[in-house]
């Protein structure tokens, strides 16, 4: 059975994920910690998750708009997309 998609997932040709050691480049900035890390598949942006104090890829979705992220997780492998809400492991 084929994964569920939406539109902006079926454009996507390679999954990215960070490169190197895996930090959110907004909190590293600032000092602060998180929880989780997601990287945006329209720039290759890694940042934290919801349950991270800053919330970085949610508030990076809606400052710019890029819909779908990966999880940066070791192990883990499935995107989300902001826009359509769907959660699709790959
Ligand atoms: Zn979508
Ligand atoms: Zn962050
Ligand atoms: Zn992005």
């Amino acid at each position: 059975m084929k994964a569920k998609t939406c539109a902006h997932m079926d454009q996507l040709e390679t999954i990215r994920t960070p490169e190197g050691e895996a930090v959110c480049a907004e909190c590293v900035k600032t000092g602060s910690r998180w929880v989780h890390l997601r990287t945006c598949q329209s720039c290759g942006t890694t940042l934290c998750c919801d349950s991270s104090p800053n919330r970085h890829a949610t508030r990076h979705f809606q400052a710019d708009g890029h819909p779908v992220v990966a999880s940066a997780e070791p192990g883990e492998q499935w995107l989300w997309c902001y826009e359509h809400q769907l959660f699709t492991p790959y």
